[in-house]
């Protein structure tokens, strides 16, 4: 996963290819996928050491740039994440204006979260809880692997804490 450098190679790493495919033509049909597609799996995708955002959608007029994602993650807040930031390039590349990218969580990405993330029925309340996963904040970094831990809070202060995957002592950030 580290070694990714398209958004294309990352969906196929998350066995995410034919289910996004198969959404993507249902939504907007078959003449225009293939272009769009193209453009989702070329999209260079940045490794972000921001430790303040979880992931983020870069653009310059009608122009998708990259997506950045901080991989140290877990693997559900990780995915989340990544369809969140593939929602924006879907609704930026479908908007009939899209020389600037405007109101970034209006109806139009909902309407795009929800067909990809699919099985959900409930747009807002998916759009909520992606927007709720990138309001997290690192809180605690794992001094023998280097995983970040986001939550909403800090840990409580006053006793240790183990990363359970590796058994490594947490470092509280703030
Ligand atoms: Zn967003
Ligand atoms: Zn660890």
């Amino acid at each position: 996963m580290l070694k990714c450098s398209t958004v294309g190679h990352l969906i196929e790493l998350l066995d995410l290819t034919s289910s996004l495919k198969r959404q993507i033509q249902a939504e907007i049909g078959e003449d225009q996928t293939p272009t769009l597609l193209g453009q989702l799996w070329a999209l260079p995708l940045k490794h972000s050491h921001a430790v303040t955002r979880l992931g983020s959608y870069a653009c310059r007029g009608e122009n998708p740039l990259a997506i950045r994602l901080q991989f140290a993650q877990e693997d559900t807040p990780l995915r989340q994440t990544f369809l969140h930031e593939i929602a924006h390039f879907l609704d930026h590349q479908t908007r009939q204006d899209r020389r600037s990218y405007h109101n970034p969580h209006g109806p139009s990405w909902q309407r795009w979260l929800t067909v990809i993330a699919g099985d959900t029925k409930n747009t807002e309340s998916l759009a909520m809880r992606t927007l709720y996963a990138q309001k997290l904040k690192p809180v605690a970094r794992c001094l023998k692997c280097g995983f970040l831990l986001y939550r909403l809070r800090s840990l409580p202060k006053g006793r240790h804490w183990l990363h359970r995957q590796c058994g490594g002592r947490l470092e509280r950030l703030c």
